[in-house]
C-alpha cells in the first residue's frame, strides 16, 4: 500500500484484522459462504471478541469509544475476503450502533448498545420499499399509534440481512396528513413478532447469508418504547435518517467496495507475474502494466476521498457533499478497477472457482445500493448549488 498518513492506531487495527482474516476467513470459505448462502456465525463471534463491534459505541455503553476512520477500515480489511462478514459487521455497528448512538433515548441506548457493542445483536436497515428507492421521504409503509402500541403495515424490499437480524430499522411514514419531511418516523421492530414475514431474494452479489430480502408487515404490533428516539422521534424521523445517518451510510458502501478492488488488483497482479503467453509473463506486456497502474492510482485516490470524508464524520463536521463524493467516486472507481481486474484474467476471470468472479458479481451492485450514482451526483451538486461562493473557491 502506498504511505498515507494514516494514524498508527489504524496501522496496528488493520494488522490484527489481516491476521484475522487469514486465520478465521480462508478463500475457500469465503467462496463457500457466498455459493451456499451461509452467514459465519462462528467467525462473526469471534470478530465480536476482537472488540471491534464497539467502535462505534461510546465506552460508557460498552463500547471502543466512537471511532469512524477505524470502522470504515474494519469494514474494508473484511470486504477484501468476504462480504458474508462484512455484511453483517455493518449490521451490528453502523445499523445498530451508529444509529442508536445518534438517534435513541437514553433507555434505548443503555438496553441495545453493551449488546450490539458485544455483538450480541444486528440491525437490518429497512428504507427502500417496491415502489420506493431513491425516493427515501416518500416511503408508504405506515405506523399508527393504538392503545400504548404501534401497528405497521407495508411492505420493504432489498433488505440486506433481515433473515439474520434481530431488529429491523423500519422507515415508517407515521402521519398520512402531515407535510413530505415531517411524517415520517424510524421504529425498531423484532423479526420474530407477529405479521413480519420475510423472504430472501436471490441478488447477483452480496449472496453471503446476509442475503437481501423481502419484508411484509401485517398489522405488526410493537411497543411504543421502539420508536427511535422516543416520543420525540415521532414524525421527526427524516431529521434522524437524512444528515449525518446516510453520510456514514455511504462511506460503509465505499469502504466495502474499496476492500473488493483492492483484493480484485492483488489477484490481478499475482496472476500478471505468473500466467505465460508468447513466452513470457502477461505482466511484462505494457497494456497489463498499464491496467494495473491505472488501477493502483484509483484505489489510491478512493482511499484519500473515502477516509478524508471519515475524517470529517469523525469530528462531526458537516460532510454531506464529501461522503456523496466519497460513494460516487470510490464505487464507480471500483466497479471500473475490478472489470479491468477480471480482463487481466481472461477467461479465469470469468468462471466459478475464481475469487475474481464473486468480485465482478459483488461490485456491479456497489454504484447502487446506498443511493445510486444519480442521486450522490444530485447531492454534490446540490450543495454546490447552495455554496456558490465556497465552490469558487
Ligand atoms: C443487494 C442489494 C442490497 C440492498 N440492501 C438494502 C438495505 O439493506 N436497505 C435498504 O433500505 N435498501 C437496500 N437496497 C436498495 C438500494 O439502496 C436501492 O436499490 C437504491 O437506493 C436505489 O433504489 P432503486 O433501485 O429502487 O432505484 P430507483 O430509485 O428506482 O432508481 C432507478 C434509476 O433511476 C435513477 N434515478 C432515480 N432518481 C433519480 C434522480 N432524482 N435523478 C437522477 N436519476 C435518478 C437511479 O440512479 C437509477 O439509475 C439494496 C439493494 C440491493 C440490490
Amino acid at each position: 500500500m502506498l504511505r498515507y498518513d494514516e494514524p498508527h492506531e489504524l496501522v496496528l487495527l488493520r494488522e490484527t484484522l489481516r491476521r484475522f482474516v487469514d486465520a478465521e476467513m480462508p478463500r475457500s470459505e469465503a467462496a463457500r459462504w457466498d455459493a451456499e448462502g451461509i452467514f459465519p456465525q462462528d467467525v462473526y463471534r469471534k470478530l465480536a471478541a476482537l472488540g471491534v463491534m464497539g467502535l462505534t459505541i461510546p465506552e460508557e455503553f460498552g463500547g471502543a469509544g466512537r471511532d469512524i476512520p477505524a470502522t470504515m477500515a474494519v469494514i474494508e480489511e473484511l470486504s477484501k475476503r468476504s462480504l458474508a462478514v462484512a455484511v453483517p459487521y455493518i449490521a451490528t455497528a453502523c445499523y445498530g450502533g451508529m444509529n442508536v448512538v445518534k438517534c435513541g433515548t437514553e433507555q434505548q441506548k443503555r438496553e441495545y448498545l453493551p449488546k450490539l457493542a458485544a455483538g450480541q445483536l444486528m440491525f437490518a436497515f429497512g428504507v427502500t420499499e417496491p415502489d420506493v428507492g431513491g425516493d427515501v421521504a416518500s416511503v408508504k409503509t405506515t405506523a399508527r399509534r393504538d392503545g400504548g402500541e404501534i401497528v405497521v403495515n407495508g411492505a420493504k424490499r432489498f433488505i440486506t440481512g433481515a433473515n439474520i437480524a434481530d431488529y429491523i430499522y423500519t422507515v415508517v411514514r407515521s402521519d398520512p396528513s402531515a407535510p413530505r419531511y415531517k411524517n415520517l418516523s424510524i421504529v425498531l421492530i423484532p423479526r420474530e413478532t407477529r405479521g413480519v414475514r420475510i423472504e430472501r431474494i436471490k441478488s447477483l452479489g452480496m449472496r453471503g447469508g446476509a442475503s437481501t430480502t423481502d419484508i411484509t408487515f401485517d398489522d405488526v404490533r410493537i411497543p411504543e418504547s421502539h420508536i427511535l428516539g422516543g416520543d420525540a422521534g415521532w414524525n421527526n424521523g427524516w431529521s434522524l435518517i437524512a444528515g449525518p445517518g446516510l453520510d456514514v451510510e455511504r462511506l460503509e458502501v465505499a469502504a466495502m467496495a474499496l476492500g473488493i478492488a483492492e483484493a480484485a488488483v492483488a489477484d490481478a497482479t499475482e496472476y500478471a507475474a505468473t500466467r505465460r503467453q508468447f513466452g513470457k509473463a502477461i505482466g511484462d506486456f505494457q497494456v497489463i502494466q498499464h491496467a494495473l497502474a491505472e488501477a493502483r492510482t484509483d484505489l489510491h485516490a478512493s482511499r484519500l476521498v473515502l477516509y478524508h470524508a471519515a475524517t470529517l464524520a469523525q469530528r462531526n463536521e458537516p460532510c454531506s457533499a464529501e461522503s456523496s463524493m466519497a460513494k460516487l467516486f470510490v464505487t464507480e472507481r471500483a466497479h471500473k478497477t475490478v472489470l479491468a481486474c477480471q480482463s487481466i484474467l481472461g477467461a479465469y476471470g470469468c468462471v466459478e472457482g475464481f475469487d475474481m468472479e464473486r468480485y465482478v458479481r459483488d461490485i456491479l451492485i456497489f454504484p447502487i445500493v446506498g443511493g445510486s450514482s444519480s442521486i450522490q451526483r444530485n447531492n454534490i451538486a446540490k450543495y454546490f448549488q447552495r455554496n456558490r461562493v465556497a465552490a469558487r473557491g
